[in-house]
């Protein structure tokens, strides 16, 4: 271990504000250990009763804790449920493959051709070649990289400083009418709450009405990060609006106390991804999934095989509760507000470009020092990130936002304190 430690960057050290923090608590810790030492792979339901139940059971409590629609519950009329998947990109790479499937069995459908006949497999191959995934240039990588795994394109919409870096009603219209001129099916989209450079959050609202005029384009809200805000009642008014949504993600593992891994996914229609997924081999066919009284996972993810990730969940909730849980996101964002002020006190030589958001500031040297030289702001905002990670006190990231450079920062582990944001904010 002493040759290995000092090679470990340290996430959870109180000078780490880059990325995204990936928290880790010791409830979460001993409910990985439990976890580990049952070592129950439960792909189905009969590979460990428990482990499935308790997931259920898990993440329908946080669908009420985090005022997700009803929608959600794994108890809805609709058929909703949730399943915690390893990462954000896979609960997004795995929707994307169930959305292109629900596409093309509907438009297929919707043509009447008989199943098995050659002139619905030629349509049917024909229109795998025009499917079009849309997200715009804040939507995270991986939801790209969801649409090479699908094997369809990608088109990522601009957004604007002035639109507040959000997918507007407006900019997504003209996307989906531009694919559809060129032939192409736009049959996914992702929309954020909170992009990963800027925090920002996409127009739930405008995407709805949008989405009235384009009903088979399944909608997935991506909120990995910020999706942990919901917790708290002062960012509930999001989690109505998530009611656009077809599937909702966020990382348990990022800003609510679980340790990496556990990205919890909520979606609609549990059958769209089971009818996706669903192949029955001899060896796991059993008496309680043919019942179609049990919840086989398997069914709701890419691997076989899945981890007793519940838990360690259930060790968070029960060990802090809602309040302990909310007391540490608030506890954030006041942090986020402390240095955001620290900077502005600095408007001579920095300007804050975004935030506070969801406890996250960015930042750039101020052109107006430099002739108002965009371009010599840029490098010297890269240069200067890159000294600060170099001098080893605290570590930042460096990104773009719609083409200038940014450094971001945000105070959101569980060590942090409101001395090193001030020590961070007073960095010379
Ligand atoms: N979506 C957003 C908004 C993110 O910020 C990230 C990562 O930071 C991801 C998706 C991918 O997350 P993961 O590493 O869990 O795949």
């Amino acid at each position: 271990m002493f040759k290995v430690a000092p090679g470990v960057t340290h996430w959870q050290s109180p000078n780490y504000f880059a990325i995204f923090p990936a928290i880790v608590t010791y409830p979460s810790i001993l409910g990985e250990m439990y976890s580990a030492a049952f070592t129950a792979p439960a792909f189905n339901w009969l590979c460990s009763p428990a482990s499935t139940e308790l997931e259920t059971v898990m993440m329908d409590w946080l669908a009420k804790a985090l005022k997700l629609p009803c929608s959600f519950l794994s108890t809805s009329s609709n058929g909703g449920g949730s399943v915690i998947h390893g990462s954000a990109s896979e609960a997004i790479t795995t929707v994307m493959v169930a959305a292109r499937e629900r596409y093309i069995r509907t438009k297929i459908d919707q043509e009447g051709l008989k199943e098995g006949s050659p002139e619905r497999e030629e349509i049917e191959a024909y229109l795998r070649t025009r499917l079009v995934a849309i997200g715009s240039e804040e939507t995270h990588s991986s939801t790209q990289k969801g649409a090479i795994i699908s094997a369809t394109r990608y088109r990522a919409m601009p957004v604007e400083l002035e639109e507040g870096y959000a997918i507007t009603g407006a900019r997504l219209e003209a996307v989906l009418e531009q694919c559809q001129k060129e032939g192409f099916h736009p049959y996914y989209m992702t929309a954020t709450l909170g992009t990963t450079t800027s925090c920002a959050v996409d127009r739930f609202d405008e995407i709805a009405e949008v989405k009235k005029k384009w009903p088979l384009i399944w909608v997935h809200v991506d909120g990995a990060y910020a999706g942990a805000s919901l917790i708290c009642e002062e960012f509930q008014h999001y989690s109505r609006q998530i009611d656009i949504a077809d599937s909702f993600n966020f990382n348990m593992h990022k800003w609510l106390m679980v340790n990496f891994d556990c990205s919890c996914l909520f979606i609609k229609r549990r059958a769209d991804l089971i009818q996706t997924f669903n192949v029955q081999p001899a060896y796991l066919k059993n008496t309680f999934s043919e019942s179609g009284l049990v919840t086989d996972y398997r069914d709701w993810q890419i691997p076989l095989s899945r981890r007793f990730r519940a838990l360690k969940v259930w060790f968070v909730l029960r060990t802090y509760g809602i309040k302990g849980l909310q007391q540490h996101i608030r506890r954030s964002i006041h942090l986020g507000d402390i240095f955001a002020r620290l900077l502005k006190e600095r408007s001579d030589i920095i300007e804050i470009i975004w935030g506070p958001v969801f406890a996250l500031t960015c930042f750039r040297i101020n052109p107006k020092k430099l002739n108002d030289d965009t371009e010599l702001a840029d490098k010297l905002t890269t240069k200067v990130a890159e000294q600060i990670n170099a001098s080893g006190k605290i570590m930042i990231t460096a990104s773009r936002l719609a083409g200038r450079a940014v450094i971001r920062f945000l105070p959101a582990n569980t060590n942090v304190t409101e001395q090193s944001t001030r020590r961070a904010g007073d960095y010379n």
